[in-house]
């Protein structure tokens, strides 16, 4: 009966089993390196903690059933599972990927595996047309983010699989905005979703931990080798707690998105903001494909104040009391940050403010908190 569950049920018991010995509700944290062995290689189906460990079997399992994939993978960060992903390609290899990328990704693309031979072209994905002019024997992998971070820039996944199936490329999906709440990018035709968990799925920020679900058995084995063999996987605490958070997903990404939702309206009203960046607003660019792809419209959200620079964006954030100035998203607390000088300042000024992530952009992660009381500490820091 399991794997028929609806979304809410299998946030909590998708892939899980009551564990044998005292019938403990909760999956222990099997806090343990290694695994007696009767005779050699006579055991109980694990051996070292690094190839598995039980607590991260739970979180793995969970994790596929709620992306509605076959196999799931958890490791040390969400950087240490796009690592994984992109060592399934060789020297020579090339890759097309969304151009407003989360700043750590682009440094690790550019300034990890382009010195291993691998190329990067880095796009707006709003036309396939320079998609396809891109593609060559050489291409091997297609990476999207989406929603952008901290755009809010909407990708058509589906639209995109067309042409990576055509092609025989990979296609991988960054769903860390969205969550598998409101966007399940392998129905939509992706061959592997990536999760930076320190974000929604965890949902407390309280653990850094990153995850790959995907359905095809041989990319699967690959993906198990690596996460063996280069050993960035996540501890069983992190997994325990990451198991945890999931089981509210459901609750709090309501939450975040009716907050949101109001907070962008706020602002939009405001006197003193320029310009508001969700997708949820009907003149957004990419509303209509966010409405196709989108459960709703997430809890990220980025504006300019009217007249402002980069000092009078930080006086902003400064100010702020309820709204944490802080890097990371996806926590039941508020947070706010300045892109320009904090999870973007890897990517050079010029390339970042091609992707419109100028000096006076402000963004926000909307908690779970009472939005009247979040309102209020916008409107005394925006003045
Ligand atoms: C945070 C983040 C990452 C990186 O994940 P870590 O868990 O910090 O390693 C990747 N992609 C997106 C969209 C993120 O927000």
């Amino acid at each position: 009966m399991k794997k028929k569950l609806k979304f809410n049920s299998k946030v909590i018991h998708g892939g899980q089993s009551l564990e044998k010995g005292y019938g403990a509700v909760m999956p222990p944290i099997y806090q343990t390196s290694t695994y007696a062995q009767t005779s050699p290689g006579k055991h109980l189906g694990y051996e070292y903690s690094r190839t598995h460990n039980p607590t991260r079997t739970a979180l793995e399992k969970s994790l596929a059933s709620i992306e509605n994939g076959n196999h799931g993978f958890a490791f040390a960060s969400g950087l240490a599972a796009m690592d994984a992903i992109i060592k399934l390609l060789k020297p020579g290899d090339e890759v097309i990927s969304t151009n407003d990328l989360y700043g750590g990704s682009y440094r690790l693309f550019d300034k990890i595996f382009k010195d291993f031979g691998i190329k990067f072209h880095f796009i707006p994905m709003d036309k396939t047309s320079l998609i396809k002019s891109l593609i060559t024997k050489k291409t091997k992998l297609i990476w999207v983010e989406t929603p952008t971070n901290p755009m809010m820039n909407i990708i058509d996944i589906e639209l995109i699989s067309n042409i990576s199936r055509n092609n025989k490329i990979l296609l991988a999906v960054d769903n860390t905005f969205a969550s598998p709440y409101l966007q399940k990018p392998l129905n939509l035709g992706a061959d592997i979703v990536m999760h930076s968990a320190t974000k929604y799925l965890a949902g407390h920020s309280d653990v850094i931990l990153g995850s790959i679900v995907l359905n095809d058995d041989v990319i699967a084995e690959k993906i198990r080798f690596i996460q063996n063999a280069s050993g960035a996987i996540c501890g069983p605490m992190d997994s325990f707690l990451t198991l945890r958070g999931i089981k509210t997903l459901h609750l709090r990404m309501k939450r975040h998105c009716k907050n949101a939702k109001k907070i962008a309206h706020y602002l939009k009203s405001h006197s003193k903001i320029e310009k508001v960046f969700w997708p949820g607003f009907q003149n957004h660019p990419n509303h209509e494909i966010a409405k196709k792809q989108m459960k709703n419209f997430g809890g990220m959200l980025s504006f300019i104040p009217k007249g402002s620079d980069y000092k009078s964006a930080v006086k902003i954030v400064e100010k702020l009391e309820l709204f944490t100035l802080a890097e990371s998203l996806g926590g039941v607390e508020s947070l706010a940050g300045h892109p320009a000088s904090m999870t973007h300042a890897s990517i050079p000024k010029i390339e970042r403010e091609k992707s419109g992530v100028v000096d006076s952009l402000i963004r926000l992660s909307v908690g779970i908190e009472d939005v009247e009381d979040l309102i209020l500490d916008l409107d005394k820091a925006i003045g």
